[in-house]
This record gives C-alpha cells, sequence and structure tokens, in this order.
C-alpha cells in the first residue's frame, strides 16, 4: 500500500507543478475539460510506470473512478471523446493481461460509444478497429467484425486505419477492391452466384466529363464515385446484395455502354447517381427520375444536360424509349425510385436541417435507355448551392447518402418479396 500512496504523493505533486499557474489567482476556479484530462492523464502515466502489467486493481480503479466522474456530466467534447478512449483502452487491457470477462464486455460497449456517440472523434476509427478485434478475435461475431472494418474504409478513408483495416479485410494495401468493376473485362460477369442480387451502381460521367461543377471548383464526377463506392460497400457488407460499379476510377465511358454492363451481368437494378446544379443558385434538394417521357420543361432540361456527351451523337429518344423492354419494367422502376427518393428524404432529414423533397419524376435520360431491369436516376443533391455543394462534399454527408440509398435498395427487393 506504501507504493500506492507514494504514486499518489507524486501525481498529487506534479498536478500541482501543472496546474500552479492556472490556480494561482482563484483557488477553487473550475478546470475545464482539457486541464480535467491532462491531469488523469498524468496521474495514468505514473500508474502504467509503475504497475505496467495492471496487477494493482486498487492504482488503476483511481484513474478509471476519475474517468467516469469526468464522463458523468454526459457533455462532449474532444476531451470527453479521448477520455472514453483511455477508459476503453485500460479496460481492454485488463482482459488482455488478467482475461477478465466483465473488462471486456465494458472496453467493447466503450469503443462502440465512442464510434456511434463520438463519430467525428479523431479516435473513432481506432475505436472501430479496436472493436472489430474483439468481434473477431473474443465475441466470435465476424458478420459485426466484418462490418467494423468496413466502416473505417468508408466513414474514415483518409485515417490512419486504413491500412490495418484493409489487413484485416484480406484486401491488398494497393486499392479497396471490395467492389466490382466490370469495365471491358467480360469474364468478370461470371462472378455472379446465381442466388445473389446484383445492383449496378454507375456513378455519372468521369474522365472528361466532369459534370456538374460545384462550390470551390468541385466536379460531380468525383463526388458522385465517392458515394457509389460507400453504397458498394454497404450493399454488400449491411444487406448480402453484390453490387457492380460501371466505373471506379476517374475514367469516362459512353451512356450506352453503361447499361450494357448491366445487361451483361444480368443485374436485378441499374442505379445512375448524379449531382445537380443549376443557374439558380437557391436550388436546392433531392430528386430521383424513372426512365419515361415528360412534357415536364425542367426535367427535360435536366435529361438534356445529363444526356450530352461530348463528341457523342445521341438517336431520336423518343422512339428508343417505346422499347417493349422498357415498357414492361415501367412500374417496377416506379417503386424503385419511390423505394430510394423515401429513403433518402426520411434519413437525410433526421440528421440535416432544410432538406428539401423534390420528388420522383420522370425525364428521358440516355444513360437508362437500354437498360434490361428496372432502373433510376438519383440526384443526391445541387453541388453548386452554397450549402448543399459544400455539405455534399464531406465525407459524413456521403456517407448518409450512401447508407440512405442502401436502405432503399433493400427495401425495393424486400417490398418485392425477393428478399
Ligand atoms: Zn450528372
Amino acid at each position: 500500500m506504501n507504493d500506492f500512496k507514494n504514486i499518489i504523493c507524486i501525481v498529487v505533486c506534479l498536478c500541482c507543478v501543472v496546474f500552479s499557474h492556472a490556480v494561482s489567482e482563484e483557488e477553487h476556479l473550475p478546470l475545464g475539460d482539457i486541464e480535467t484530462l491532462a491531469r488523469i492523464k498524468l496521474k495514468i502515466e505514473v500508474i502504467r510506470e509503475n504497475d505496467p502489467e495492471f496487477k494493482n486493481n486498487v492504482y488503476w480503479k483511481s484513474a478509471i473512478d476519475d474517468i467516469e466522474n469526468f464522463l458523468s456530466d454526459g457533455d462532449k467534447s474532444l476531451a470527453k471523446g479521448e477520455a472514453l478512449f483511455i477508459l476503453a483502452r485500460i479496460q481492454n487491457q485488463f482482459f488482455k493481461i488478467n482475461g477478465d470477462l466483465k473488462a471486456v464486455d465494458k472496453a467493447d460497449g466503450l469503443y462502440q460509444q465512442l464510434f456511434t456517440e463520438y463519430s467525428n472523434h479523431p479516435k473513432s476509427d481506432d475505436a472501430l478497429l479496436y472493436h472489430g478485434d474483439l468481434q473477431r478475435n473474443h465475441f466470435k461475431n465476424e458478420k459485426k467484425a466484418l462490418k467494423s472494418f468496413h466502416r473505417i474504409l468508408t466513414g474514415y478513408p483518409s485515417g490512419n486505419r486504413v491500412r490495418l483495416a484493409k489487413q484485416r479485410l484480406g484486401i491488398p494495401d494497393s486499392e479497396y477492391t471490395g467492389w466490382k468493376e466490370v469495365g471491358k473485362d467480360g469474364n468478370k460477369i461470371a462472378q455472379r452466384t446465381k442466388s445473389s442480387l446484383v445492383v449496378v451502381l454507375d456513378p455519372g460521367h468521369g474522365g472528361a466529363e466532369l459534370g456538374a461543377s460545384g462550390v470551390d471548383n468541385h466536379n460531380e464526377k468525383d463526388v458522385v464515385l465517392s458515394i457509389s463506392k460507400k453504397l458498394a460497400i454497404l450493399l454488400k457488407v449491411e444487406y448480402g446484395i453484390e453490387a457492380i460499379l460501371t466505373r471506379s476510377g476517374d475514367s469516362n465511358m459512353p451512356l450506352n455502354e453503361r447499361t450494357e454492363i448491366a445487361n451483361k451481368s444480368k443485374a436485378d437494378l441499374f442505379i445512375s447517381i448524379h449531382a445537380n446544379a443549376s443557374k439558380n443558385s437557391r436550388a436546392e434538394g433531392i430528386e430521383t427520375y424513372y426512365l419515361d417521357n415528360t412534357n415536364d420543361k425542367s426535367s427535360l432540361k435536366l435529361a438534356k444536360k445529363e444526356n450530352s456527351v461530348k463528341g457523342g451523337m445521341r438517336t431520336d429518344l423518343q422512339f428508343i424509349l417505346s422499347d417493349l423492354i422498357q415498357t414492361a419494367k415501367l412500374e417496377d422502376s416506379i417503386t424503385l425510385a419511390h423505394s430510394l427518393q423515401d429513403s433518402l428524404i426520411s434519413r437525410l432529414t433526421q440528421r440535416y436541417k432544410g432538406i428539401k423533397n423534390l420528388g420522383v419524376k420522370k425525364a428521358p435520360f440516355y444513360v437508362l435507355v437500354g437498360a434490361h431491369m428496372p432502373c433510376a436516376l438519383v440526384e443526391v443533391a445541387f453541388i453548386d448551392h452554397p450549402k448543399e455543394g459544400r455539405r455534399l462534399l464531406t465525407e459524413e454527408y456521403q456517407s448518409h447518402v450512401a447508407s440512405s440509398l442502401a436502405l432503399g435498395v433493400d427495401k425495393y427487393f424486400r417490398s418485392l418479396g425477393r428478399k
């Protein structure tokens, strides 16, 4: 016990040195979160030096109490997030070294709390990694583990945990290849298994075709590719639906070849993903289209814009639209468009203010012509709107758009009794 007294004495002295300047004027000035966390970290450092093997519960119990006290007011700050992470690591160590089963439950719960309640915290991806490891190695829940590792790739693609997440997923470090791209390699089409549902995702434009340009010169082609990749992963991981991308890099592809991929793959759905723009800088909102003729001027204008490809000649759309195959799929395409639009609106309005529902519309989009399966085109936001455009550039918003679309796809299949 003498050791413990010494440690506490050292801690108190150190704290006095560190904080003496802060409290010299007013003895009882409450410490801010950052100061409190610094004091806790200092104490832990001293304890760790004296008990690296986590043998003395009394020392550690004192540190745990301090953190729990610090967290007890329920406020959420960066310092609180870090404290939560430190607490999780201590519990994790207790389990690792002493095999303490209560500690492993606590550690796992704390990791989950961190990446759900503090999803923007710099330690969130670390929490996902450790949660995944516990699920895989201790709880033997491979599905949860995979979901956690995938979430690092979709939610924190530029974070420092990507390499380890890829390792855990058995993916080569060069690029994430959780999605399939068919491109010109017809062999890959055979990968489809009979029982699985397949969705072809088509990120609009690419290469020299920039699509709409938005705030800070960001281009539609990049944003929609990022959303499509996230969506591909989520469909596979969350719903067991295979996704094929018409492009996974910054390349262009003629519009008719995009649906050709879907036809050759015998895909169940084709979804083209775009971002809107308008001369009216106040235009904002989400809209989903199915393929049909229309007299609506603004829909025709949008279709004209999305249909225009440099150097490409468009044939008579109205004639192609009379194609019997498409007509037969019209009803399902309308159901799909509503499922995607409803899911986007209901999920995004829960998280963001002022999401505008522009509804489900019809228009002659060339990229949808010739698809032998139900298809839709989603305009996920106005990339040139000052507020909506900026939001569209964030990883967070793109992830929410992707998860909303994944849910919409799943709901569509369920509504048809196919899942
Ligand atoms: Zn577009």
